[in-house]
């Protein structure tokens, strides 16, 4: 998978390349998908949710480039992969679900795996998580109609956030930055296909 999908593509982070070799996919799946876990292609993880293109996530941690001392903010924990991967490179991460059985079950999975630097909250992430901020660094994980400025209120000085920005089944990945002086720069990268981010400052729900 990372020798074909991730470093063929020209993500060339080492640390970025050892730890999507070090996290075991497959137990991010049900057991029926396992063997599709190391597709090129995002899979079904119920409640209408799909597990991010592992190029997606490597794409996504290579450009936000934690520190081992950071705190991240995730919007959108679906299976916990991403959540996994950050987790292993910073210093806490701080994710929120919106659907909470999903939620509950991925807490469970990650917790079984070991993982003790991981807040968990069920709720909507477009508005962040005001008492945990500011954060070095927010990764959302599903498509927004505009970016939210809740998150991007919530970035410290130095910090970056990575949203995928556009229509319901097709985006931009959009990368601002907190620059030393506060202001925000903010530009377009890769063009991605997230689930829509569904809340305050995203997508109605049921909202076609
Ligand atoms: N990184 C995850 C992506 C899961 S898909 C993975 O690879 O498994 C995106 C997730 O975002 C879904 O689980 C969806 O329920 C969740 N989501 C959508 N809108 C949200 C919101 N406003 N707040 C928190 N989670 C949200």
């Amino acid at each position: 998978m990372v020798r074909e999908q991730i470093e063929a593509r020209g993500i060339r982070d080492a640390t970025t390349l050892r730890i999507l070799r070090e996290v075991p996919r497959h137990l991010f799946v049900d057991e029926a998908l396992s063997n599709a876990a190391y597709g090129d292609h995002a899979l079904p993880i119920g409640f209408e949710q799909t597990i991010s293109q592992p190029y997606m996530v490597a794409f996504m941690t290579e450009q936000v480039a934690l520190g081992p001392r950071e705190r991240v903010l995730e919007v959108g924990t679906g299976s916990g992969y991403q959540t996994a991967v950050l987790a292993r490179l910073a210093r806490t991460v701080f994710t929120i679900e919106r659907i909470p059985a999903l939620a509950r079950k991925t807490r469970e999975r990650l917790t079984a795996l070991g993982f003790e630097n991981v807040f968990y909250r069920i709720g909507d992430g477009t508005l962040g998580w005001p008492s945990a901020a500011p954060f070095d660094a927010i990764v959302v994980t599903a498509g927004a109609p505009v970016t939210p400025r809740a998150l991007a209120s919530q970035l410290a000085v130095g910090g970056r956030l990575l949203v995928p920005v556009g229509e319901r089944s097709q985006q931009v990945l959009r990368v601002l930055s907190r620059l030393e002086n506060g202001a925000i720069e903010e530009e377009s990268s890769i063009p991605c296909c997230f689930v829509p981010l569904i809340g305050q400052e995203g997508w109605g729900e049921g909202q076609a």
